[in-house]
């Protein structure tokens, strides 16, 4: 499978060179050329295999030059045997046709981890095999930083700078990053928000001479493999929901809408689904567009969802690049424009294109706090406030209320006890293997909000 990227005028690249290469030289981000498809008679077949088998299947055309069907077989086996659960990614009934899907029993509580587990493996079997370094540079919103570093801190292969807002994360997120004490991992608190930190990231890829010649990679969801590792439980949830009999729509707490990305792609692949909700928090940009074709930024503010303290959201480029055909001349045009202002709608055709499958609701703090509490009450079910908004927007957006809505739980509320505290629930407890998190030492450096700065730490700290 060749990759290509969405700006047109980079190189296509195999899976290998994509997992290393991060963003593409254009700027723009990697798609498969093609994808491949399921048949009805596939996904029956899938109904009845386990997380790791069905990742197996799913991921494999994906990766089959690079990686054999035996070596993905043992990677996907070990990465869900860490998880906390028998069945990896548990579906949770609330009411008929409302259901919620666990997606934090790996080690960091976040979804995150069904990737970056992955990754850290897929990464470290072409390092291994090209005898090479990578240095990776990664932003995070609070949840990437502490999956990335569990899935890459046991690699000599990489070394590990994670940029977080500093004290725009929760502290247990914050607590999951800095207490992972090693030589190859650097926590970095950057004096800004997510978008600040995401960019500085980006600005990176696009000019590596502060590398000294040393390769950068990314752990962001501009790396495909992310994605393509996502797409996995899309089919879980449907196939063990009745698919291909019955079709399914998805509510996803959308950030960098990576995420969603991978329910869209898994429908691309065959799934039958009907409505992709794009749930967002105050920072409301995906919602004003997907409702009114209105492509403005605004002033990231803080919420109780910290992981979707977001505005540009890098993987909606990579939607945006099928409504316009896949041409991405055209793409790096309107890419432009959007990011300067000049733009600030999507063409009317293809915005009722992407209509047809999207829809989208913006649940504030209020209201986030009174769905985990009524949803607490009334289901004796303990939600996340990402996984709240979830909830909320799918019940607003539901037009097809025949068949069953999945929100997916994207973290373990005990990351948040703000927010849970706030609706009136008990904190929940740390699960044993982080119960003792608020003791543990913690090991990070708070940087100016200035890229050069940024920039000589990392070429001070390179083994
Ligand atoms: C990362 C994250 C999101 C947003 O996911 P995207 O793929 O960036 O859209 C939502 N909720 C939680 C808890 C997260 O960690």
């Amino acid at each position: 499978m060749r990759y290509i990227s969405t700006r047109g005028q980079a190189p296509s690249l195999n899976f290998e060179d994509v997992l290393l290469t991060g963003l593409a030289s254009d700027g723009g981000l990697y798609v498969p050329e093609s994808l491949p498809k399921f048949s009805s008679e596939e996904l029956v077949a899938m109904a009845s295999m386990s997380y790791a088998e069905l990742a197996h299947k799913v991921i494999l055309p994906f990766v089959e030059e690079d990686v054999t069907s035996a070596e993905l077989k043992v990677m996907v086996e070990e990465t869900y045997a860490g998880f906390n659960h028998k069945a990896v990614a548990p579906l949770i009934q609330l009411d008929k046709n409302e259901w919620v899907m666990e997606l934090f029993h790996g080690p960091t509580l976040a979804f995150k981890d069904f990737a970056l587990q992955l990754l850290g493996r897929l990464m470290d079997h072409a390092l291994v095999k090209r005898d090479k370094k990578l240095v990776i540079m990664g932003a995070t919103s609070g949840d990437t930083g502490s999956a990335a570093i569990e899935g890459c801190r046991h690699s000599d292969h990489v070394e590990l700078f994670i940029l977080h807002p500093h004290e725009r994360v929760s502290e247990v997120q914050r607590r999951q990053m800095t207490t992972l004490i090693g030589d190859n991992i650097h926590n970095i608190a950057v004096q800004g928000n997510f978008d600040d930190c995401q960019q500085m990231v980006k600005q990176s890829f696009a000019d590596q001479s502060f590398l000294n010649g040393g390769q950068l990679g990314a752990v962001n969801s501009i790396n495909w493999a992310r994605i393509m590792a996502q797409i996995v439980y899309y089919f879980y949830a449907g196939v063990s929901l009745g698919a291909p009999h019955r079709s399914v729509s998805f509510s996803v707490p959308t950030g960098n809408f990576g995420d969603i990305y991978a329910g869209y792609i898994a429908m691309q692949m065959g799934l039958p689904v009907k409505q992709l909700v794009v749930a967002t928090n105050a920072n409301d940009i995906l919602h004003r567009c997907m409702s009114g074709n209105h492509y403005v930024k605004h002033d990231l503010v803080r919420t109780l969802s910290p992981s979707m303290d977001i505005m540009v959201s890098s993987n909606f480029e990579r939607l945006l690049f099928d409504l316009y055909d896949r041409n991405g001349d055209e793409l790096a045009k309107l890419m432009a424009n959007l990011n300067s202002g000049q733009a600030n709608s999507l063409d009317t055709e293809r915005w009722q294109k992407a209509r047809q499958i999207f829809s989208s609701h913006k649940v504030d703090d209020d209201l986030t706090c009174d769905v985990i509490k009524q949803v607490a009450q009334q289901h004796n079910y303990l939600l996340d406030p990402h996984s709240a908004i979830g909830v909320e927007a799918g019940r607003v957006c539901n037009q097809h209320p025949e068949i069953p809505m999945i929100t997916m739980a994207t973290a373990h509320p005990v990351k948040f006890p703000d927010a849970v505290i706030k609706a009136g629930q008990a904190a929940p407890q740390l699960p044993q293997h982080l119960s003792d998190l608020l003791e543990r030492e913690e090991r990070c450096q708070i940087l100016a909000n200035d890229l050069g700065v940024v920039q000589a730490y990392i070429s001070a700290h390179i083994q």
